[in-house]
């Protein structure tokens, strides 16, 4: 076995670089040695970092340079029952956060929830983006590339899905600007999140369009897609899955539960989810969907970075009057980008495998891409839950000094 201490002083001579220790040891002491030269030059003790729980070689896909772990504290949420395309039944829902009151305050809303009878949820697009930028000489080259492209749909996917066992080409939706053509290219990635899945499928797309067109590929992302970026075009077209999870309230639950009224609770979503927003210049129109979708992100092994898009979500909360007076709070939350997988990327990883588990959709579904669709449909009952409970105190809190301020 080789001694860290050995190549920490190789690193240290100029003879090894701290990149290549994998090459010269296992991957446990190539991360020792790291922890070791760091310590020194930086006069730290690393031994919360070094101390985590899987074998360093499971980590192999997913980081360069590794040193440890960061370990983030993981609780869970639930059950809830979900009434999904894909997800059926009972739920606990693992979320990994440092926010404390987080997990209480969305267990609050899933129980109101759960009272209720559960929420339904859908996926109702399904399509993982990527969008290379070529260059013409103009519009009149631009048009030609983007007749070629609206003409050859069956070519494009042919060469698209010949990278892949599971992607399908749904759509190439071209834009132009000037002298840029953009071709928008969407997959059914099925139970994967399919960024890298989309981009090999895409590179072998535009080997065709480049030899059929007057076009020339400057990059393989040209920002169309629109990847780790706010991008109204995510919030309108939609990327990866997009999802809504829905659920009716009995006014009777909102006030034992929630200790506000259906009304309250509209009144909270229109002036700040929706009017303040939208004052706001806002891409997202909700209270914190992006605290489930992070949380939920960090404990299955999604890619953290698209929570950007992921979270962009808008809720409606809306007072429902009953033939017999009463009155129910229908509240929704659709999630247009919500980019999960439950194989490849992060979710091989072994505690986020574990999480997965626990949600019973570890790994490929049957029919493939319903493991995946499941997971979306989860977390956006999870969305729903943490706008409820959010939208809940913030009304109540109204309607308790609005009591001391007119009963009174
Ligand atoms: P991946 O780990 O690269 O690939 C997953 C592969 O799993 C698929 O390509 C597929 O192989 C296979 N697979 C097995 N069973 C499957 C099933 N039931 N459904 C779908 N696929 C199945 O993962 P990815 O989802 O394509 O990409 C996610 C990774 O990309 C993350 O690590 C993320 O951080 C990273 N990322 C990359 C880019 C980029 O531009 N390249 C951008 C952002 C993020 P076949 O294709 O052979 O069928």
């Amino acid at each position: 076995m080789t001694d860290p201490e050995d190549l920490v002083e190789r690193v240290r001579d100029g003879e090894l670089r701290l990149h290549e220790l994998e090459d010269y040891a296992d991957h446990d002491t190539a991360a020792e040695a790291r922890r070791l030269l760091l310590e020194r030059e930086t006069e730290t003790e690393l031994e919360a970092i070094g101390d985590y729980a899987f074998p360093a070689e499971a980590a192999e896909p997913n980081i360069e340079n590794m040193i440890g772990a960061a370990q983030v504290p993981m609780g869970v949420v639930g059950p809830v029952p979900v009434s999904g395309g894909a997800a059926t039944g009972d739920h606990y829902l693992p979320l990994a956060t440092t926010e404390g009151a987080l997990l209480a305050s969305v267990n609050r809303g899933l129980g109101v929830i759960r009272s209720a009878g559960g929420a339904d949820a859908r996926v109702t697009k399904n399509g993982m983006t990527r969008a290379p930028v070529f260059r013409v000489a103009g519009v009149a080259e631009a048009a030609e590339t983007v007749e070629w492209v609206n003409e050859n749909g069956d070519a494009l996917a042919e060469a698209a899905e010949s990278t892949t066992s599971h992607g399908e080409l749904i759509d190439v939706e071209p834009y132009v600007v000037g002298d840029s053509v953009y071709l928008r290219f969407a997959y059914d990635t099925k139970d994967a999140m399919g960024m890298n899945m989309a981009t090999i499928a895409t590179g072998e797309a535009c080997e065709i369009v480049e030899a059929e067109t007057p076009a020339d590929l400057v990059a393989l992302s040209g920002n169309l897609c629109s990847d780790k970026k706010p991008a109204a075009i995510n919030a309108v077209e939609g990327r990866g899955r997009s999802v809504t999870a829905d659920a009716v309230i009995p006014g009777e639950l909102v006030e034992e539960r929630l200790h506000t009224t259906p009304e309250a609770i509209a009144e909270a979503n229109t002036r700040k989810n929706l009017t303040g927003s939208a004052k706001a210049g806002s891409l997202g129109f909700n209270a914190h969907a992006a605290n489930v979708v992070a949380a939920a992100f960090l404990a299955t092994g999604q890619d953290e970075a698209q929570v950007v898009e992921a979270a962009n979500a808008i809720t409606t909360m809306d007072a429902r009057e009953n033939e017999d007076g009463t009155t129910d709070l229908y509240a929704s939350v659709s999630l247009a980008s919500l980019e999960v997988g439950t194989v490849g990327g992060g979710t091989k990883l072994p505690t986020q495998a574990e999480a997965l588990e626990v949600l019973g959709l570890r790994g490929g579904g049957d029919p493939p891409g319903s493991n995946a669709d499941a997971l979306a449909e989860i977390i956006a009952v999870g969305a729903l839950a943490g706008e409820l409970s959010l939208l809940g105190a913030l009304s109540s809190r109204h309607l308790a000094s609005a009591h001391e301020d007119l009963g009174r």
